[in-house]
């Protein structure tokens, strides 16, 4: 298996410290709000990259974190006027929905901040202990010029860095480039007791400290999206090595693109931020899934009703191609094609997998030995699973509703369709093909084949 990783900037076989433990961390969501299209990427990408190493090396451990703590979730509970575990239990448990309705299995860990506080004051005080860290005004700060290779993995050398940051730079940092790893809560303000005083983590410290807490001091793969690069991973692997007298933090870095929406990168200004919550009412999640697996993982995607509109046909071939093995028994012991698992090999290719899939479709279309059948037909549900599509009966995916855009549900179809065969039984062809140009109008495509009516949203 090859994987491209951030820090080489090549891609390299991928080789596990222990290939009976291979752990990997991903970056999860700060839970203040819903999720929004973008955050959905690294969730899917992941989870394809998991179900994959997971074929090879059974003893897979996923962490992905829950930021339950940060300066936004506290003033969404300030505006509501509630503890900000109301509001982090709420967003979390929607995150958590949400991304299990695009296929997304949950990661063999979730942990919180919150949950994780003694390791985090832990790490903090051994940086400070190492000369790493140092104490200012109620804040604990890493000394950015104390680890050699700061700046490695984002490729940025630390007077760029300088020269590029408009912030202003608080009065008792001691380098610029120093970054929070405690700070000091007012009377109001979500606080925990430390030997700094009452104060709450930065967030670059919690993934350090839940990675080690949980993984163990090296870890294999760490991923996340493109903007986490700098300086969210250039902090945790400064954290991390330091903590450990100099050990690797993660051996593979892996980032995803962005996500653009019509072009366009979203923002609330320009008001394109799409969240996964209010897609989910009108496109089905294996629908939102299967784009964001139709471009490379690293490369940007571009979002538009087009790409929705076309990853939903292709779902309909698919599943149209189970549909006509429905009475095959699939082969047992048969899985994915070797060009299939290649290409998921070659740094996740799912679109070059796709296109292997869409071969089989093809062959499962043109197939007429049985044999063949139910080795297509084993070969599709495998590489399916592989992906974290087609795991529902074709007969449920050409049954939902496709959304509000006016076309009728599948109970007044049915009941359409019954009138139609009555029609046709008694011979009156013309309503029999009224029925079919009304359901037609009304974006439903029906189709009479040997088995009789078949229906579909067009
Ligand atoms: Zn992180």
């Amino acid at each position: 298996m090859q994987l491209h990783n951030t820090l080489s900037g090549t891609k390299e076989d991928f080789v596990p410290l222990d290939p009976n433990r291979v752990t990997m961390y991903v970056c999860g969501p700060t839970v203040y709000s819903y999720a929004h299209i973008g955050n959905a990427r690294p969730a899917v990408v992941f989870d394809v990259l998991a179900r994959v190493l997971r074929r090879r090396y059974p003893g897979v451990v996923y962490v992905r974190n829950i930021t339950d703590i940060d300066d936004k979730i506290n003033a969404a509970a300030a505006k509501e006027g509630v503890d900000i575990r109301v509001i982090t239990d709420r967003y979390a448990a929607i995150y958590f929905e949400d991304m299990a309705a695009l296929g997304v299995m949950p990661p063999d860990h979730a942990p919180r901040v919150t949950e994780h506080l003694p390791e985090t004051i832990a790490m903090i005080e051994r940086l400070v202990a190492s000369g790493h860290a140092y104490e200012a005004k109620g804040h604990v700060l890493f000394h950015t010029l104390s680890y050699g290779d700061y700046g490695k993995l984002s490729g940025r050398d630390e007077q760029a860095l300088m020269a590029g940051a408009r912030v202003e730079v608080a009065p008792y940092k001691k380098h610029a480039g120093d970054f929070v790893l405690w700070k000091p809560s007012t009377d109001e303000q979500p606080g925990w007791d430390s030997p700094w005083g009452r104060g709450r983590p930065g967030w670059h410290i919690e993934c350090s400290a839940m990675a080690e807490a949980l993984l163990g001091e090296t870890i294999d793969i760490h991923g996340g999206g493109h903007d986490l690069i700098f300086p969210h991973h250039e902090n945790e692997i400064a954290q991390s090595t330091c903590a450990h007298g100099g050990k690797v933090f993660a051996r593979y870095w892996l980032h995803n693109g962005f996500l653009n929406v019509d072009s366009q990168k979203m923002s609330k200004s320009i008001g394109n931020v799409l969240l996964v919550h209010e897609l989910l009412k009108r496109v089905p999640g294996e629908v939102i899934r299967l784009v964001l697996l139709t471009g490379h993982y690293r490369q940007p995607i571009d979002w538009t009703e087009e790409v929705v509109s076309e990853a939903r046909k292709k779902l309909d071939r698919l599943y149209g191609a189970l549909r006509e093995l429905a009475d095959v028994k699939p082969a047992p012991g048969v899985t994915a094609t070797d060009g299939f698992i290649a290409a998921l090999e070659d740094d996740l290719n799912t679109p070059m997998a796709l296109a292997e899939l869409f071969e089989l479709a093809r062959a499962a279309n043109k197939a007429s030995a049985a044999d063949d059948k139910a080795r297509i037909k084993a070969q599709m549900l495998d590489a399916g699973e592989l992906l974290g599509l087609l795991q529902q009966a074709p007969s449920a995916w050409f049954a939902q509703a496709p959304g509000s855009d006016g076309a009728p549900s599948a109970e007044e179809i049915e009941a359409l369709l019954a009138q139609r065969v009555d029609a046709r039984r008694n011979k009156q062809w013309a309503e029999s093909d009224r029925i079919r140009d009304e359901l037609k109008a009304r974006g439903v495509l029906v189709e009479d084949s040997k088995d009789g009516q078949r229906w579909r949203y067009a």
